[in-house]
């Protein structure tokens, strides 16, 4: 490294404006540029489907920082400006223009994007995705004037606009193929809470569904299903799920598994010394899980930001968090940590149907993951009961008497 190195960030996101963040927190002093190819400084997405989308808060409130608190960070900030190549041994990034900005240590922040739906009239005008800030000020705007609208994809982020634009007092039918919400992520069991709650918030629910067209002349004015079925929409959502931006990775030949993001080691370096990758577009060595990881959450990409950092500064830490993932539709607020996979066993703790529960998913009676759901203030201790990966008793999970903690320690 230089006598006063320079440490470059692609990728302005939570992932990457955590990681410059924790580069000055863990004391490095010399230049750290943070690039990214939107124009807004950074922010969190989160509250794009949630309390950004209804009109609820400003740009102001999901910043990362305000622009002050990046010039005392003494951060270069170059956003709206696409890093369009990276060479590696050459050591530096180039922008579409042609200038470059040399570095001694790089992050790739790139995160993902969202994709789009393969059918007839699927980039007809009216039909949304949703992953930038513009893109909700887009869809807000458009609410305000819907009726009824069409969200395709049940996942996390349909799910969320589903209940944001019924609160908004929009008539919303929802489309998915799968049997119930979010049975990809949950499975069955806790999936049909997510379709009650929307059912009795008056969705229109059409599951084990796929959308063979979205239909309309110059704009979509509905979907058709594949059993000939049209729902009439003045707009469609499309939240079928997202892809790595690997491409610049690719592009040099840093490992990039199947289109499956960038491949990364325990302490998030690619296969190119000096060059790391962290968020939604880092596959990562899971040294606990054993296994690789791509994970699509917000504490991942801040944590693993973080990590990255301090990587970068020769910290040689490894990356061995359990994930862990939000979600707030109608009233019903929830935390998961761990890894759940649907085909588990379920066991749950209080009664769905109250509001107020806790879920477990089980593997060889070990808690893989666990959710709770309008209880707060127990993540600290569900994810030591995921990280003890000891047996526990099905009964003892899904007694209230029994306290969470006895089930960590004993
Ligand atoms: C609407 C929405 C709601 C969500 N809700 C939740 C939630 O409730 N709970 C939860 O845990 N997670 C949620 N998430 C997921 C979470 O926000 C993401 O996991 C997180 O933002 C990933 O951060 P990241 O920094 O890896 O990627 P991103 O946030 O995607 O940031 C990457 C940035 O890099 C930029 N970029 C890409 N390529 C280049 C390039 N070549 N040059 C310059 N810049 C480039 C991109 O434009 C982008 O700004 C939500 C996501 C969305 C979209």
């Amino acid at each position: 490294m230089t006598a006063s190195p320079t440490h470059v960030i692609v990728g302005a996101g939570l992932a990457g404006a955590n990681a410059a963040r924790a580069l000055r927190e863990e004391g490095f002093d010399g230049r750290i540029v943070l690039i990214g190819d939107e124009a807004d400084l950074p922010y969190d997405r989160p509250p794009l489907s949630k309390q950004y989308l209804r009109g609820e808060t400003s740009p102001d409130d999901i910043r990362v920082l305000d622009a002050d608190g990046w010039s005392q960070l003494d951060v270069d900030l170059v956003l709206g400006a696409a890093v369009t190549s990276v060479d590696i041994d050459g050591r530096h990034v180039t922008f579409g223009n042609g200038t470059t900005v040399g570095w001694d240590r790089l992050l790739l922040a790139t995160g993902a994007e969202p994709r789009a739906l393969p059918v007839r009239g699927g980039d007809l005008p009216g039909v949304h995705l949703l992953r930038r800030l513009a893109d909700a000020d887009r869809l807000r705007a458009a609410l305000q004037r819907a009726d009824r609208i069409v969200v395709v994809g049940a996942g996390w982020l349909g799910s969320e606009v589903a209940a944001s634009a019924r609160q908004m007092g929009v008539q919303v039918s929802l489309v998915e193929m799968g049997s119930v919400p979010l049975a990809r992520t949950l499975g069955e069991r806790v999936g049909s809470i997510y379709r009650d709650l929307h059912a009795s918030n008056g969705v229109a629910l059409h599951m084990r569904a796929s959308v063979t067209a979205i239909l309309g002349d110059r704009r979509a004015t509905g979907v058709q299903l594949h059993d000939g079925t049209v729902l009439p929409a003045d707009l469609v959502v499309v939240g079928v799920g997202v892809r790595p931006r690997a491409q610049l990775a690719s592009r040099v030949g840093l490992a990039v598994g199947n289109g499956n993001g960038i491949e990364v080691d325990a302490e998030l370096q690619t296969s190119a010394p000096g060059i790391y990758a962290a968020g939604d577009v880092a596959s990562a060595w899971h040294p606990v899980l054993n296994r690789r990881l791509r994970v699509e959450h917000w504490a991942n990409a801040i944590h693993q930001g973080r990590v990255a950092a301090a990587n970068m500064l020769g910290a040689n830490r490894p990356y061995d968090r359990q994930p862990y993932f939000f979600s707030d539709q109608y009233d019903l607020g929830m935390e998961l940590t761990g890894h759940p996979d649907p085909a588990m066993e379920v066991v749950f703790r209080g009664d769905p149907s109250d509001g107020a529960f806790m879920a477990f998913w089980l593997a060889d009676g070990r808690v893989s993951a666990a959710m709770n759901a309008n209880i707060w203030d127990v993540t600290d201790t569900l994810r030591e009961l995921v990280e003890s990966g000891r047996p526990i008793a099905s009964e003892r999970l899904a007694d209230p008497s029994e306290p969470l903690d006895a089930l960590v320690s004993s």
